[in-house]
């Protein structure tokens, strides 16, 4: 296995569990990926995901491996799930609870609440269609999909338009508008491009929760890295891996950057496809170069920021909506350029636990959307104006003398992203979902023309975020059980 991603671990967990030996090599010296930590001066910060949905795709990953989740780790909602904030004042708490959400809906928009029921039975009926073919079954591609069930739920997955267009006929308040349509970023896409079908998202979180990982999303990590050890699973930590070897058409083994060998019949690559073509597999230039044609997800621009006061009007997610939501977007994929009004995103898990900060303090994990690295930004030069910019945001937006605050600060743009995990461009989610096809374009889980070498994680099927990359382990250990027919390896 190249690479201790969440995609990594929960196919290395699964494998183990069926008794196949397995050999995690990670170049950092935590494993996670993307999901990370980061702690200093007191404070501590999750670097990555910050907000949990489909909390049943762990509990599953455990009991398919014979344990019980409770045992390593306690997952917990959080409500709201976020709190919105205009510049105008205006705020709305998206409430999971169903009677809080609808008197809040009522209290931004009466004539909406209507509107929120209407979308909210539209987008089940959207998850129904999905759910077995895209998110719970390996992805086969296009000729498995074109089947008699297609004809039934073509219609019913909403593809033809997109999620703005869709999000406008149920809703009229604005500010509505904006908050649902926000859910086209949980996989780095614009609203204005990707499908309706990704509505779902929002179905998703209203009808399962927001979910925290007590103690902080790290603890995920953790706990996947102990149930990994408990069935067997072999890691080595700080060991990148330079190149996989394959000969006839046939995976044959992995070199280390240390010069080492190591032989193995089959590779699952939890690296970033993109990277992978490019770095680790010479001979699929061709490969590579499709691949760096194709859209990206977008990137982030994350401050950390240790506060020495608490602001009594944050929740644990916070939203500081820009006020131009569609040039925000054009900026970032049309134009390849950080936006000029950008909406903030605001965690602060002090507040559910109290540990993350000193006391009287608050940790701010701050993120931007913002394009992946290209000619039109230059992070090294424009970083630390585009950090003043936030902040000066976030003070106008009511978090009054934030600067004057701010006792410990670091910054990381698309470019430490792209460096710290080899991700492409600083893609915090692999491909963008711009279009009704680009789920046909994802690389396979299965790699063409190298037996034996796979894929997992955000860059292939079925996409990024948490529970995604989790389906996307269990997907390729049965493709590597029925390779293989589960002969213990
Ligand atoms: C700032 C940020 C915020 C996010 N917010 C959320 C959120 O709120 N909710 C959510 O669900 N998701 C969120 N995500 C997305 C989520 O973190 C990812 O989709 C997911 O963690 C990706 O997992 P993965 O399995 O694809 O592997 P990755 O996390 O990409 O891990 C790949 C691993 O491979 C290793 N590797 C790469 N090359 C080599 C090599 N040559 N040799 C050895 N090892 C190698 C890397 O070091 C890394 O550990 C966020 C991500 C970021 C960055």
């Amino acid at each position: 296995m190249v690479g201790a991603g969440l995609g990594g671990l929960a196919t290395a967990i699964r494998l183990a569990a069926a008794g196949r030996r397995v050999l995690i090599l990670e170049q950092n010296e935590r494993v996670g990926g993307k999901l990370n930590l980061l702690q200093e001066a007191g404070y501590t910060f999750d670097t990555g995901p910050s907000l949990l949905t489909m909390p049943w795709v762990i509990e599953e990953l455990f009991a398919a491996a014979g344990r019980r989740m409770a045992d390593y780790l306690t997952l917990e909602q959080i409500e709201p799930t976020c709190r919105y904030h205009w510049l105008d004042g205006t705020t709305f708490n998206a409430w999971q609870r169903l009677p809080q959400l609808i008197q809040e809906v009522e209290r931004l928009s009466p004539a909406d609440v209507p509107g929120l029921f209407r979308f909210l039975a539209h987008t089940a009926r959207i998850y129904d269609a999905v759910a077995d073919t895209f998110l719970l079954k390996p992805f086969g591609g296009l000729r498995e999909l074109v089947t008699p069930r297609l004809a039934r739920d073509g219609l019913q997955i909403d593809a033809l338009r997109s999620v703005d267009a869709a999000v406008r006929s149920f809703f009229r308040s604005p500010y509505l508008r904006q908050v649902f349509n926000r859910y086209a970023t949980y996989n780095g896409s614009s609203p204005y491009r990707s499908p309706a079908t990704f509505n779902v998202i929002a179905y998703i979180e209203f009808a399962e929760g927001g979910w925290y990982v007590r103690g902080g999303m790290y603890r995920l990590a953790r706990a996947l890295q102990h149930l990994a050890a408990d069935l067997g699973v072999e890691l080595r930590t700080g060991t990148p891996v330079a190149r996989i070897a394959y000969q006839g058409g046939r995976v044959s083994g992995v070199h280390l950057a240390s010069g080492e060998r190591l032989p193995a019949a089959q590779v699952v690559v939890n690296a970033d496809p993109s990277y992978a073509y490019r770095t680790l597999l010479p001979g699929q230039e061709r490969i590579a170069t499709r691949l760096a044609r194709q859209e990206t997800s977008c990137s982030g621009f994350v401050l950390f920021l240790g506060v020495n006061r608490v602001y009594a009007q944050l929740a644990h997610h916070n939203i500081f909506f820009s006020s131009d939501y569609p040039r925000e977007f054009a900026a970032i994929f049309e134009k390849g350029v950080p936006a000029a009004d950008p909406t903030v995103y605001v965690a602060a898990t002090a507040l559910t636990d109290p540990e993350h900060a000193p006391p009287g303090h608050m940790n701010l994990f701050v993120l931007v959307n913002a394009p992946t690295l290209g000619p039109r930004v230059h992070w090294e030069r424009e970083a630390a104006a585009y950090r003043d910019l936030i902040v000066a945001r976030l003070e106008r937006m009511g978090l009054s003398d934030l600067g004057r605050h701010i006792v410990y600060e670091r910054i990381w743009t698309p470019a430490d992203i792209a460096a710290r995990y080899n991700a492409t461009g600083g893609a915090i989610y692999g491909w963008a979902s711009n279009s009704p096809f680009a789920a046909f374009l994802r690389p396979p889980l299965r790699a063409r023309g190298i037996d034996g070498l796979y894929f997992v994680g955000g860059g292939t099927h079925p996409g990024g975020g948490i529970p995604l990359v989790l389906l996307s382990g269990r997907a390729v250990a049965e493709y590597l059980a029925a390779d293989t027919h589960c002969t213990p390896a």
